[in-house]
């Protein structure tokens, strides 16, 4: 028998979370981000779930080859735009949308020889500072674009710093705003924060209270369709009616009783202070759970939510079995996401339980670890 743990991506899940980014942005169409492998989750085994989306964005020139490969004949777009000038061949080859950012790549654009032109989406650092060009020089990039017979529709888009947060986004949509007043071509500014915190519907909503009109023709909805919540904990996912996509789970391959006094796992971290009942489960650091997830971190066994016990190891971590005394050898041990009788453990608490966030967990689903699809 392999090792009992594996992971489950729910097809249903994901497709009911891009149905509720287009609830929130009614009138937007909607980019499925599908970058790093789906979030962990596989392009290809997403990809079901993901297929009422307007198009999959993404920025690994091999996972837009898996789109095209998978017969996605749709708009795909390259978030960070070409690496180096021969990506504009692959780019003309599977009619792949990209994103502008810089001067150099117009430059690539302008060399490039292809007879149907391309869609690219040009982007302005409207204040995050990662990538775009600054207001300022937007307006002549835009133009020398324009001017080049190798590009047809140009885009405009940004991308916000603090959509989950505080801050918010006005800032940046005033900037973003101004220098592209009278600018043609279809606006993308929404991350899943921002489509859920921001967009009141009707695809032009309030930039958070009080603050500038937010136009957005295209979405880009990532973390939500994978059910966590971009926001938490000021938000959960199921505050945001997101359902979890990915399960991890495993099983018991122990069981210990303790006495006070004794201690659990490496560097002794934990010790009993009262007789208790432990469980020893197939999953470590090594499947990609994090090792910064401490005494308490929230798990179900057998559906009944109890907490981790001790250092989590490579391949192994110690539950508190003292709410579910049933438990034995085989119990099922549910690490985020769905467990039996439609219990539900977000990966957002465990993730902050390891100071750390939805995004980073799913990410970082170990390969050892078994993936399987299902409705
Ligand atoms: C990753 C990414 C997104 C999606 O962000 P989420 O917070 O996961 O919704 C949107 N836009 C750009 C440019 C990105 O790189």
């Amino acid at each position: 028998m392999p090792r009992p743990i594996e992971a489950l991506v729910h097809r249903a899940a994901l497709a009911h979370n891009l149905a509720r980014a287009r609830t929130a942005a009614p009138e937007a169409r909607l980019w499925a981000v599908v970058k790093a492998n789906a979030y962990g989750h596989g392009i290809e085994r997403a990809y079901a779930g993901l297929m009422g989306a307007d198009g999959f964005a993404l920025l690994d020139l091999a996972e837009a080859e898996r789109m095209r490969a998978l017969g996605w004949r749709g708009p795909v777009l390259l978030l960070e735009g070409v690496f180096e000038p021969r990506d504009l061949e692959l780019c003309s080859r599977l009619a792949l949308w990209h994103t502008v950012h810089c001067a150099e790549q117009i430059d690539w654009l302008a060399a490039h020889k292809t007879h149907a032109p391309h869609h690219v989406f040009l982007k302005m650092n409207s204040g995050m500072n990662r990538l775009g060009l600054r207001p300022e020089r937007y307006r002549a990039a835009w133009a020398r674009l324009h001017a080049l017979p190798q590009v047809g529709e140009i885009g405009l888009m940004t991308h916000f710093s603090d959509a989950d947060g505080e801050r918010g986004i006005a800032h940046q949509v005033r900037v973003f705003e101004e220098a592209t007043r009278d600018l043609p071509g279809e606006r993308s500014v929404a991350n899943s924060a921002t489509i859920l915190r921001h967009h009141g519907g009707a695809g032009v909503a309030a930039a958070g209270e009080g603050g500038p009109r937010l136009a957005s023709d295209w979405v880009r909805a990532g973390i939500l369709s994978y059910g966590s919540a971009p926001d938490f904990p000021e938000h959960s996912a199921t505050g945001w009616q997101l359902q979890p996509a990915m399960t991890l789970r495993t099983r018991l391959i122990a069981t210990r009783s303790l006495q006070p006094g004794d201690t659990v796992g490496y560097g002794s971290r934990f010790t009993a202070d009262r007789a208790m009942r432990i469980g020893i489960a197939a999953c470590g650091y090594a499947d990609g759970y994090p090792r910064h997830a401490g005494t308490g971190t929230p798990v179900l066994v057998d559906g009944v939510r109890t907490g981790t016990v001790g250092r989590v190891s490579m391949d192994m971590l110690a539950v508190d079995l003292t709410p579910v005394p049933a438990a034995g050898i085989g119990s099922e041990v549910t690490l985020w996401g769905r467990g039996p009788r439609e219990t539900i453990l977000s990966i957002d608490e465990v993730a902050h339980a390891a100071a750390t966030i939805g995004y980073e967990l799913m990410c970082a689903l170990a390969a050892r670890v078994t993936v399987r699809a299902v409705e």
